[in-house]
């Protein structure tokens, strides 16, 4: 190697250079049930009508009105209260690495129950700040209360997730208890509603009695998930600080087109997205049938479940084309645990044969 690679590989940081980077597993000719995408494509005539739009974009200029107007799609889709304002990202982890960034005072902490989405680590790590994860309890992945409490007041965290309904155990955690975490929360609270389309319940509402409440949601599980929309809700007077970290072109001019395309047609993706939440108690019932498998109940569109050898029952799973995700190693909590996400009728079906042969 070059020693000017050398010099230049030396100048990155340790850390980095130790980490690995974000795993995507192949999965071509596969049933894809790994990471809560939408199994749903357009109709060949919605794909049509998308092309056309897609088609007339003015795409030798930068990102501008096309923006606001998906950021004013978005609020009014979302119901957006008086006194708060939107700001999109690249897909919500774009808006969690500027959360991070916006903390990122020396010696912030960040804290999330966990196990929960990985991103809020990491993206703390990568800003030098201290993540704090508080274990959920082991018998039903509820938040731990009094421990959440002390953490709060042990760390005083500038940032806490919570993740509702949470990635990857699929729950909604006690309203009383997020109150009593918002109400000891020094800083920031996000409440991370990725999974909102298929719950009942979100956090909306907090923002109008919380100042210090964000609401972050995506397009990804809604169906845009190769789109990449994130977006980010609260106070007018916090959101244009956090704004002010955002790439100033983050959302493509082509994105945009896609994402408002999307809300044009909103009644396709609640359809889907009801079939996907009737799909889910289906599966979730023939999982409770199921000899040797755990599952615990989702407010999302995938399904958690422990079995007795989860490397064991992946492995089985992919060799008969079935592609899922094994948490076993994310977290002591989630021994031998896989997470399914829910896809079309068939898949489902697809996953369940392999599953049941994958499990001796
Ligand atoms: N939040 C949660 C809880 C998630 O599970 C995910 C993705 N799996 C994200 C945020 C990120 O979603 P995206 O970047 O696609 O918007």
């Amino acid at each position: 190697m070059s020693t000017f690679l050398n010099n230049a590989l030396s100048c990155i940081r340790d850390d980095v250079r130790a980490a690995q980077a974000y795993p995507v597993a192949s999965s071509a000719g596969m049933v894809k049930l790994d990471v809560m995408e939408n199994p749903f494509r357009l109709s060949p005539e919605l794909q049509a009508q998308l092309g056309a739009r897609l088609g007339a974009v003015a795409i030798n200029r930068y990102p501008a009105e096309s923006t606001a107007k998906l950021a004013a799609a978005l609020a009014a889709h979302a119901g957006m209260p008086d006194g708060c304002a939107i700001t999109l990202g690249n897909g919500s982890d774009e808006l969690i690495t500027m959360l991070s960034m916006a903390v990122s005072k020396a010696g912030a902490k960040i804290l999330s129950p966990s196990p929960s989405f990985v991103m809020y680590e990491l993206s703390a790590r990568y800003q030098n700040l201290q993540f704090v994860g508080v274990p959920l309890r082991a018998a039903d992945f509820e938040l731990d209360g009094p421990s959440m409490l002390a953490a709060i007041a042990e760390h005083r965290p500038a940032l806490i997730y919570l993740s509702y309904p949470n990635n990857p155990t699929g729950n909604l955690w006690d309203a009383t208890v997020i109150e009593q975490i918002i109400q000891a929360a020094p800083g920031l609270v996000v409440m991370d509603e990725a999974y909102q389309p298929f719950a009942a319940g979100d956090s909306m509402a907090l923002l109008a009695r919380y100042p210090q409440v964000l609401v972050m949601r995506t397009m990804s599980k809604f169906g845009l998930a190769g789109v990449r929309i994130g977006y980010l809700i609260g106070q007018a007077a916090l959101i244009a600080e956090i704004d002010k970290l955002r790439p100033p072109f983050n959302i493509s001019v082509l994105n945009a087109e896609a994402g408002l395309f999307a809300l044009d047609h909103a009644d396709v993706y609640a359809a889907q997205a009801a079939t996907l939440r009737a799909e889910r108690e289906r599966v979730f019932s023939a999982l409770q049938a199921m000899a040797g498998v755990q599952a615990f109940p989702s407010q999302g569109n995938m399904i958690l479940v422990r079995v007795a050898d989860a490397a064991h029952a992946f492995a089985g799973m992919k060799s008969r084309g079935v592609l899922i995700k094994n948490s076993h190693a994310a977290h002591p909590l989630l021994n031998n645990c896989l997470r399914i996400t829910i896809g079309s009728a068939e898949e489902n079906q697809a996953m369940l044969a392999a599953l049941q042969e994958s499990l001796s």
